[in-house]
């Protein structure tokens, strides 16, 4: 192996990856993220949890190591291929043979060792790191959230094992700053961390243990999904307790917006559309909304606007506003198309919102990808109301597909959407509504916004083109990554010569 080459190689470590294991953006990103660097000469291989739905996707495995005993029990570490992904898998059935969830068991509780499930990963990491496989030493270690975010801990703290091994450079990435792995002091002897790690300039959070806020200390870089994030997390408002941290090392912090996988959103080639579409044939979308509407027992005749939601249904993504809105939506003579899952009380507030409003307010209560698809294809305008927002995805999928996003103007959201304000539409710019403060009054002005804009045709297809021509692909971020990965690997370089 070159030396060019060894230098980039990268070890992305995660929980989720895309399409073996999802519950949000982040395994959107981990999926994608390989294919879009390896033309920037960066070799990814991503290390994953054994869950039984990574497990039973191997395309390839062979055993590369053999751990007697890994917090609890024996595992294997696999080499092998799924889906068009170079992994490393932790059989570790002890850890990770549960179905379901990967972070909470049927009842919707934290499984009750996570600490030891996610120390797993992060400690097969740093061994990696430190040279336990002599045919694959990662040059950067990338660790994704808080699940990954004591790999750099642990590369710090167990260096003396393996005195001659070089440490790879470390990349941290936030994808949500609001799970930050917080467990209790005493799991510090069981998690292999040395009692003076228990300190503020160590893994000491709030007297406990915390995984991202060690990752946060220890990384060499700290990246996360937005430039707008990235100031956020920065400050009182959006630091959820480690912006002190985060302005300590102000300089290692950047963001970089996710890109959306084009190949999984296309609506020129959509096998879940009843309609497939280009930016220059746009009416074709009326057939999709026909569909959508039915789907969700929408009954309105065509001339009405109809809003789209597909997310995750909790505090964070600000449907509690919309739930509050929705007399005024329906006032405006708009429709709404709800997908999503999560809190129970916001799930039952949108299913007795269906109930007061038979053929206006549709809601489907679950995951269903193909479901998610008709919306972006089909609705007029997507609605992400959120009080945060470290990137957001469906604002990207909305653009692509010409379902104009209607947001709030936090985090990613600000970075991706231009507002179509005066300015902008004579300009010929807007891709989208944004709307702040994140208040129900806010969406409220937004949605009135949309719907007179949606009745003025032309301005609304001219922001329908506008969304559909923005890049939101994967180059320019993978770009972006791979620049991340040189400098730091220069600058380690640098350091060690
Ligand atoms: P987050 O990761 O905070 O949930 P993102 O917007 O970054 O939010 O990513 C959410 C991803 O999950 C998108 O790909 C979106 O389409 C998908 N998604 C969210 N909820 C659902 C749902 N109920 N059904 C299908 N897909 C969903």
């Amino acid at each position: 192996m070159s030396r060019a080459a060894r230098r980039r190689r990268v070890l992305s470590v995660a929980s989720e990856v895309f399409p073996l294991v999802k519950t949000g953006g982040l395994a959107d990103v981990t999926g994608a993220l390989p294919a879009a660097l390896a033309p920037h000469g960066v070799e990814t291989r991503t290390l994953v949890p054994g869950y039984p739905s990574v497990i039973e996707k191997l395309e390839r495995r062979d055993e590369v190591h053999r751990f007697p005993e890994l917090f609890g029990g024996p595992a294997e570490l696999l080499s092998a291929e799924a889906a068009g992904l170079e992994l490393f898998v932790i059989d570790a059935p002890h850890l990770y043979g549960r179905a379901g969830n990967p972070y909470v068991d049927q009842q919707g509780r934290d499984w009750h060792d996570n600490a030891q499930r996610f120390a797993a990963l992060s400690l097969v990491a740093a061994e990696i790191g430190h040279g336990l496989l002599p045919r694959y030493v990662p040059r950067v270690i990338h660790a994704h959230d808080w699940q990954a975010a004591l790999a750099p801990a642990y590369l710090r703290y167990r260096a003396a094992r393996r005195p001659k091994a070089a440490r790879p450079a470390t990349v941290m990435t936030v994808h949500n700053l609001a799970f930050q792995g917080h467990f209790p002091a005493a799991l510090l002897t069981t998690l292999l961390l040395p009692p003076a790690s228990l300190a503020i300039d160590g893994v000491e959070y709030f007297g406990g243990i915390g995984f991202l806020k060690a990752g946060l200390q220890f990384a060499d870089r700290i990246s996360t999904v937005s430039p707008t994030y990235a100031s956020e997390i920065r400050t009182h408002e959006g630091g959820m307790g480690l912006d002190g941290l985060l302005r300590v090392r102000s300089e290692v912090v950047s963001g970089i917006v996710n890109g959306l996988d084009e190949a999984v959103w296309d609506p020129r080639n959509d096998p879940h559309l009843p309609q497939t579409y280009t930016r220059s044939n746009l009416g074709r979308r009326r057939e999709n909304k026909r569909a959508l509407k039915q789907r969700f027992g929408i009954e309105t005749a065509e001339m009405a606007p109809l809003f789209g939601v597909v997310s995750r249904l909790s505090e964070q993504k600000g449907l509690d506003l919309l739930l509050a809105a929705l007399p005024r939506l329906l006032s405006l003579g708009a429709d709404l198309a709800l997908l999503g899952s999560g809190d129970a009380a916001l799930e039952n507030g949108f299913r007795a919102a269906a109930a007061g409003a038979p053929g206006r307010i549709g809601v489907v209560i679950g995951y269903d990808e193909a479901l998610a698809h008709l919306i972006q294809g089909g609705s007029d305008a997507l609605l992400v109301p959120s009080r945060f927002e470290p990137c957001g995805l469906t604002q990207l999928a909305a653009m692509r597909y010409g379902a104009v996003p209607v947001v709030s103007r936090v985090g990613g959201l600000n970075d991706t959407v231009i507002d179509a304000n005066e300015a902008a539409l004579a300009a010929g710019v807007a891709t989208g509504i944004q709307f702040a403060p994140t208040t129900r009054e806010g969406l409220e002005q937004a949605l009135g916004r949309a719907a007179s804009l949606w009745s003025g045709r032309r301005a609304w297809r001219r922001i329908q083109r506008n969304g559909m021509a923005t890049p939101v692909g994967w180059e320019r971020p993978a770009a972006h990554y791979a620049k991340l990965y040189r400098e730091v690997v220069a600058e380690k370089a640098g350091a060690t010569s």
